[in-house]
């Protein structure tokens, strides 16, 4: 059976915990693992699990609704519920968004692109339970893959979109005609940029299944590892190396871990975290050689500080490219930030304006948020993969009255070091934040982030269930620091400066030029500067 927590959602109650202690566990205080693929003899006790859940987090494969329509509401004309909806990007959004079609009374025909060959399966898991060796990278499968009634191109990536005949281009050279068709090709990770470094054995990133497993086999071997970069997955995968017991050095470019998504403050906090679990944690420093031995295994790296390290395993965990390069050509706005949409998740094109029938959703998408000044936002969140795509697929045979914006506030989880921390917000929209409920120092705590006098993002160690107040802060742009009677409040408030990391502009890589004289034959041409 198969088994998916959102674990957006989840509060860390632990009732599954006591329902099925075989496929769920607890590390830490409230940081939840678990088997994405329990054994069949488990089934009645994660049944019991997923109803025990006050939050419903839990998705179990005969629980995911497909195959039961739900009739379309009255007045949805019936164009919209047939013809062909094809899908670029057969992973979270993708299938989520699939599912959601089907489940909203979809009856056309189904087409789902990818360029993977596996099934598509759950990423956050990777840099967690399968690096630290609790699951195998091929549990990681998603429930509600079967039953889609969909044509699945496996295997298959895009490499081209001809809007004016509605066809995608496949690398095989076949092309695929759409009525509608939704992005969702996603990131991937960004490499090494040295490409004789990065092609030494034993070098990684991580992103696929087929990394995780590499890696996980490789660290099995117990080697001296080197993570190069503090974000999130970067210190994920520290956290699962210490918990295999192994030496880790991380090296990071900024003055701490997670310093990019979360500002100095609380990135000096998971500075602390980290060293006391034993992380060699270096700061201010960048990598600036890997180095192989005549077999072209990799030996050595050499840091900025001068120092040289000898590793047999680094992990490049340096971010993420958007998988945008297919679209070229294509006049839709898309670029190194994603594929640019209205809140409706419809695709914009080069001159602003947006398409009836080409949606986007997941981590390749870039869409204005009201809550942030109409900003583009571009999350790496798998809790807006699944927002965005639900919010996409509903739009997209969805007559323009019943048409939902896509409003929901960013929500992130990570786990480590036996810590689950939560932001809901953005938190890179703030000039100050304040620790406003618990303790640093006990590891357990609610930060609270504000933009000119109102709250517009909170961060929690182990203290999951406090977010939904601050999204509830959030939203009604309640006043910084926010104010009210708690009994774990800190004595005396601190309101510090965010320190957030300087913006990096959108446009770096992509110019747009309004070319033609009339009113009537101007035009938006996006040019890549490298192109
Ligand atoms: C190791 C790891 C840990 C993570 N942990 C967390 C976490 O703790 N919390 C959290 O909120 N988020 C986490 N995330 C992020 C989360 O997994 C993503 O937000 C989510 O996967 C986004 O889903 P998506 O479908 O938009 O994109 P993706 O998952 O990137 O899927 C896009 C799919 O499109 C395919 N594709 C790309 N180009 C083409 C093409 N031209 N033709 C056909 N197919 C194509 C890709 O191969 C991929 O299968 C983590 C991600 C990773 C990698
Ligand atoms: S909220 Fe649900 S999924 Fe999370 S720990 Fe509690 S019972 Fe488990």
């Amino acid at each position: 059976m198969r088994v998916v927590v959102d674990l957006t959602r989840c509060q860390g109650y632990g009732q599954c915990v006591f329902a099925a202690p075989d496929v769920f566990t607890m590390n830490g205080a409230e940081a939840l693992m678990y088997d994405p693929h329990p054994d069949d003899a488990q089934r009645e006790h994660v049944l019991r699990a997923a109803a025990a859940c006050p939050v419903q987090a839990l998705v179990v494969d005969e629980m995911s609704g497909l195959g039961r329509p739900r009739p379309a509401p009255d007045g949805r004309r019936p164009h919209e519920r047939v013809g062909h909806i094809v899908v670029v990007g057969a992973s979270l959004a993708g299938l989520r968004a699939a599912a959601t079609l089907r489940r909203e009374g979809y009856t056309g025909s189904l087409t789902l692109i990818g360029d993977e060959w596996s099934q598509p399966y759950d990423r956050p898991p990777l840099s967690k339970q399968v690096l630290s060796m609790r699951t195998p990278a091929e549990h990681t499968i998603f429930p509600q893959a079967d039953g889609l009634d969909a044509e699945w191109l496996r295997g298959t990536p895009a490499s081209g979109l001809d809007l004016a005949d509605r066809q995608v281009r496949l690398a095989d050279g076949r092309r695929i005609g759409f009525d509608r068709l939704l992005i969702a090709t996603g990131v991937r990770a960004r490499q090494w940029p040295n490409t004789a470094e990065a092609a030494l054995d034993g070098v990684f990133v991580l992103r696929t299944r087929e990394d995780a497993d590499m890696l996980r086999q490789r660290l099995a071997e117990h080697p001296r590892v080197l993570v190069i970069g503090a974000g999130f997955t970067g210190s994920e995968i520290a956290s699962a190396c210490r918990e295999l017991g192994l030496q880790v050095t991380v090296v990071e470019r900024g003055p701490a871990p997670l310093v990019g998504a979360l500002g100095a403050v609380i990135g000096a906090v998971a500075a602390q975290m980290q060293r006391e679990h034993g992380v060699d944690l270096r700061c201010d420093t960048t990598v600036t050689a890997l180095e192989g031995d005549a077999q072209g295994r990799l030996r050595r790296a050499r840091l900025s500080d001068g120092d040289v390290l000898d590793v047999e395993v680094a992990v490049a965990a340096l971010g993420a490219e958007r998988n945008v390069e297919w679209l070229r050509g294509s006049g839709l706005a898309a670029g190194v930030w994603g594929v640019s949409c209205d809140a409706g998740c419809r695709a914009v094109d080069v001159n602003g304006m947006v398409s009836d029938d080409v949606f986007v959703a997941g981590d390749v998408a870039r869409f204005p948020h009201p809550v942030y000044g109409y900003q583009f936002l571009a999350l790496e969140h798998w809790g807006n993969a699944v927002n965005q795509a639900q919010v996409a697929a509903h739009n997209m045979i969805s007559a323009p009255t019943e048409r939902r914006p896509h409003l929901s506030l960013p929500v992130f989880w990570s786990v480590q070091f036996g810590t689950n921390i939560k932001s809901v917000g953005v938190p890179t929209f703030a000039d100050e934040v304040a620790v406003v409920q618990g303790s640093v120092a006990d590891r357990r705590f609610v930060a609270a982030y504000g933009h000119r006098g109102r709250v517009t993002a909170a961060v929690t160690f182990d203290q999951g269930m406090s977010l939904e107040f601050y999204q509830g802060l959030i939203e009604r742009a309640a006043p910084f620091p926010p104010d009210f009677a708690m009994a774990d409040r800190p004595a005396e408030l601190q309101v510090l400066p965010a320190e957030m990391p300087a913006r990096i502009s959108a446009m770096q890589d992509t110019t747009v030029v309004v070319t033609g004289h009339n009113p009537d034959e101007r035009r938006a041409v996006l040019v890549e500067r490298n192109g």
